[in-house]
C-alpha cells in the first residue's frame, strides 16, 4: 500500500511507500491522521524481548512547509486514459491502454494545443476516422467533456491501487461527480 501525505492544511502532497510514511511518524511530523485503514511495521527487538511496531494510518498530515503540488502532473497518456476511464470518447467502447491514442480534438496540424482540455482517449480506429478534423466536422460528438484534473484528481490518477478510505477522501474533493472505476 501506499500512505497518501497530506500537508497541514490537508492537501495531497505525495504517495509515500509506508517506510517513509514510518520514517515521519519517527520525527514526530505526523500531525493527524486520516485514514480509516493502518497498517502495523515491524521493527527490531529489544533488550527485554519486545519488537518495536508501528502503526501507519493510510492518510497522513504532516508539518511541515505547505507547497502547492497542483501543477506537478503532466499530461501522459496513462494518465488520460485513467481520467476518460480508458473509454473511447468517440464510440463508447472500453479499451486496453494498447489499443487507445492520445486524439487532439482541435487536431495540433491546427493549431490545437497538447493540453488537457484538448485531449481525448480515442481508441486507434475512431482517431483515424476522425483525422486532421474537428468532432463537428468529422460529425463525431464527444461523450464528455474533458477536463484538466484538480488536485485530488491527479492524485487519483497517479496510483492505481487506491484504498476504499483514501478513494472516499480524495472523491470527496473531484471537481464532478464522475462513475471513475479502477484502471483495465
Ligand atoms: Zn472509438
Amino acid at each position: 500500500m501506499l500512505v497518501l501525505r497530506l500537508n497541514k492544511a490537508g492537501m495531497p502532497q505525495e504517495w509515500v511507500l509506508p517506510e517513509e510514511a514510518a520514517r515521519l511518524y519517527c520525527q514526530d511530523k505526523v500531525l493527524f491522521e486520516l485514514g480509516a485503514t493502518a497498517c502495523t511495521l515491524h521493527g527490531g527487538w529489544n533488550n527485554a524481548g519486545i519488537r518495536s511496531e508501528l502503526t501507519l494510518s493510510s492518510i497522513i498530515a504532516c508539518d511541515g512547509k505547505v507547497t502547492d503540488v497542483s501543477g506537478k502532473v503532466a499530461l501522459c497518456n496513462r494518465y488520460l486514459f485513467r481520467r476518460d476511464d480508458h473509454l473511447c470518447l468517440y464510440c463508447g467502447q472500453r479499451f486496453s491502454p494498447g489499443q487507445l491514442t492520445r486524439d487532439h480534438i482541435i487536431p495540433r496540424s491546427r493549431g490545437g494545443q497538447d493540453k488537457w482540455t484538448n485531449v481525448a482517449t480515442a481508441c486507434g480506429r475512431c482517431n483515424h476516422a476522425k483525422g486532421a478534423r474537428t468532432p463537428e466536422e468529422a460529425n463525431m460528438p464527444l461523450l464528455a467533456v474533458p477536463f484538466r484534473p484538480n488536485l485530488y484528481e491527479r492524485f487519483y490518477l497517479m496510483n492505481r491501487r487506491i484504498l476504499a478510505d483514501q478513494m472516499a477522501f480524495l472523491s470527496s474533493h473531484f471537481s464532478r461527480q464522475r462513475n471513475w472505476q479502477e484502471g483495465v
